[in-house]
């Protein structure tokens, strides 16, 4: 299991067999690999970790005032604007988009989860629907964060 046992024995819960928290590269930094595949549709495993009252960094929304900090498993899964994966914070289930082959790393659309991002951040994600700017789903794009360098950056990656 990736989550110490004060979190339960949860049959559902990340097994290290199946999945591991790994560096990607510079730009995504950590990610949360799958070693075996999923079928589209299927579970791939149940979220744990601490309820806390504020946005950080690897948290996830569970309502308007709570967010799930996961440093384990979920905080760690990478964005991409055509996602593998889907969360359901209501029963904090994961769950494959599409076929997913062994080794691959899963991607959510962090819009899916959250309203207000603790980073805006310029994607590459290589997606055709890629939106470019990252925001979270009830934020507004914070001209303000725009960097021009980035902005450059951005624009010749797409
Ligand atoms: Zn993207």
């Amino acid at each position: 299991m990736l989550y110490p046992d004060q979190f339960g024995k949860d049959p559902l819960f990340p097994k290290h067999s199946e999945f591991a928290v790994v560096f990607k590269d510079e730009l995504a930094g950590r990610g949360v690999i799958a070693y075996r595949a999923f079928k589209k549709g299927e579970v791939l495993a149940k979220m744990a970790g601490h309820v806390v009252n504020e946005i950080r960094q690897h948290t996830l929304q569970l309502s308007p005032e709570t967010h799930l900090f996961d440093p384990y498993f979920s905080g760690y899964f990478l964005h991409s604007c055509s996602p593998n994966i889907s969360l359901n914070m209501a029963d904090l289930t994961v769950t494959a988009l599409e076929d997913i082959p062994a080794n691959s790393f899963l991607y959510m659309d962090y819009a899916e989860t959250e309203d207000v991002l603790f980073k805006q951040f310029p994607c590459s994600c290589g997606a055709t629907s890629c939106r470019g700017w990252i925001t979270g789903r009830k934020e507004m794009l914070n001209a303000e964060l725009i960097h021009p360098e980035l902005l450059n950056i951005n624009q010749g990656l797409r």
